[in-house]
């Protein structure tokens, strides 16, 4: 965003971050093995191609390092303003102007609100009895405690998401034993992962376009994909064999590949990719444990069914709080409307950016524009050259102030509703896609490039501009 800006001339603006440095998600999430699930060359900005990616899927280092060279690159640091966490932004209708506040007493204003808050963020840690007595050591993945030595020790994880199937191939190998508590398997596929070769590299640095046509290719790529997972759900029954041949290819044990193996509709959780989880899961310290964890007793876990554990470190790999994609930062727009009120039951917006009564006020990546098939980064970039038409339009036109109007944004949720009908997140299983109604308001149920088509342009009728 603050790329784009100055690009379009306007730099009257500040980044206020919380943390003491940039990077997001990939700063604070250094648990071993992290890494991206989409290939680097579309994880990363068109417009900031990187022709030296180690890999075809980057680790969390490397991804930091870009996010940093992008900064220095782009010459942000005058902008950023680092320790900075806004906890509250409230409309004051009367001076077109957004009044916000930091967590320590510092107050901002300004006439348009960008919120890129980012969707994972807070840790979800389940409410689980005496989790207060445990004297081990207990951290959620994205809270990675550096010094805590785990070799040797008796070690739980909690779930089997996107996080934990990276990390349990890289612990196996250091701890005494460890426990994976399993609610649901997820369906999880090859990552066809491998170092770029020293040519390959040369090629994308030495050849013009080179690596935009990389690029390219792996979005179409993933696009094709996408037509399974948004009209022809059946087709990804072939992805379930190749799942299923994974499974039973790195597993002996037919108790164990019985608990790996998912009973619902590949594609209606998030699909996972990986070559070393299967594997480290046969090693004979490890153990699967589909029980429930009733328990915390001050050196252990109990099970559902009463098993005791000794365990001497608990790590939740329970992924991120998603219910309220701005919370804990309390958002009041006209006439003290309050969106985590208005969000109570479904988190809804105009395209995910906009909201009615909220205005000069965007979301990037708000509600309905998640993933399960492609880069997240495809999707903030047309948020960002979206936000910058709008603005631009206001700036142009000497407006005031842009608001989406409701029935513009009832059309579209109307769509979106749908459209995921048809979609394989609509067979019926329970995900964090969806809320405790069944409503998904995390995915974005179509193709990308449609995403683009619908933001590559600001249509007037649906704002009132002031
Ligand atoms: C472990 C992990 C792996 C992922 N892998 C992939 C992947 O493979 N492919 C993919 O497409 N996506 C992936 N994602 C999703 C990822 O969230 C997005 O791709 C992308 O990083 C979002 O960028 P962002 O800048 O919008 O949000 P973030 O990276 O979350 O950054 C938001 C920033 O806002 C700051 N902030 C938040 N609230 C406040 C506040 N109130 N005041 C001040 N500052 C605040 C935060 O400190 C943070 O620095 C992954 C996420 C995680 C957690």
């Amino acid at each position: 965003m603050a790329i784009q800006l100055k690009k379009a001339g306007i730099d009257d603006f500040v980044i206020l971050e919380a943390a003491p440095a940039v990077g997001g998600v990939w700063r604070d999430n250094t648990y071993p093995g992290c890494a991206c699930d989409v290939p680097s060359h579309l994880y990363s900005f068109s417009f900031e191609r990187n022709p030296d990616w180690s890999r075809k899927y980057s680790p969390q280092p490397e991804i930091l390092e870009y996010i940093q060279h992008c900064t220095d690159t782009y010459g942000l640091g005058p902008y950023l303003r680092f320790g900075v966490e806004i906890t509250e932004a409230i409309y004051d209708e009367t001076n077109a102007r957004w009044q916000l506040l930091a967590t320590d007493g510092r107050r901002f204003r300004c006439r348009f609100l960008v919120a890129g808050v980012g969707a994972l963020r807070v840790p979800a840690i389940p409410a689980i009895k005496g989790a207060s007595n445990f004297t081990g050591a207990a951290f959620h993945s994205a809270k990675w405690d550096p010094n805590f030595d785990l070799r040797g020790k008796r070690v739980a994880i909690i779930g089997t998401g996107a996080s934990s199937i990276q990390l349990v191939p890289e612990i196996a190998d250091k701890v005494a034993k460890l426990y994976l508590f399993q609610r649901t398997p997820p369906w999880i596929l090859p990552r066809p992962d491998r170092p770029f070769r020293a040519a390959e590299r040369s090629i994308f640095r030495q050849v013009p376009g080179a690596d935009w046509l990389y690029r390219k290719l792996v979005y179409w790529q993933k696009e094709s994909a996408a037509i399974a997972f948004i009209r022809f759900p059946k087709l990804l029954r072939l992805a379930a064999l190749l799942a299923r041949k994974h499974i039973q290819q790195s597993i002996a044990d037919p108790e164990l590949r019985r608990k790996v193996t998912p009973t619902y509709a590949l594609g209606c959780k998030r699909i996972l990719i990986s070559n070393n989880y299967y594997p480290a899961l046969a090693r004979d310290n490890v153990e699967v444990i589909t029980q429930g964890l009733a328990e915390f007793r001050s050196t252990s876990v109990i099970t559902d069914d009463g098993r005791k554990i000794e365990v001497d470190a608990v790590i939740y790999g329970t992924g991120f709080a998603l219910r309220n994609p701005l919370a804990p930062m309390t958002v009041i727009g006209r006439d003290g409307r309050d969106l985590s009120k208005l969000w109570r039951s479904t988190p809804k917006a105009y395209l995910g950016v906009t909201v009615p009564e909220f205005p000069n006020f965007f979301m990037l990546t708000g509600p309905n524009t998640g993933l399960g098939h492609s880069s997240m980064i495809f999707m903030i970039e047309c948020h960002v050259h979206y936000v910058i038409r709008c603005l631009r339009h206001l700036l142009k036109h000497d407006l005031k102030t842009i608001e989406v109007r409701p029935e513009a944004m009832r059309r579209f949720n109307k769509r979106l509703e749908h459209k995921f009908g048809r979609t394989v997140w609509s067979t019926g299983c329970k995900s964090w896609y969806l809320n405790d109604e069944g409503h998904n308001f995390t995915l974005w149920p179509s193709y990308t490039w449609s995403f683009w088509l619908h933001t590559r342009r600001l249509r007037r009728r649906d704002y009132s501009l002031r």
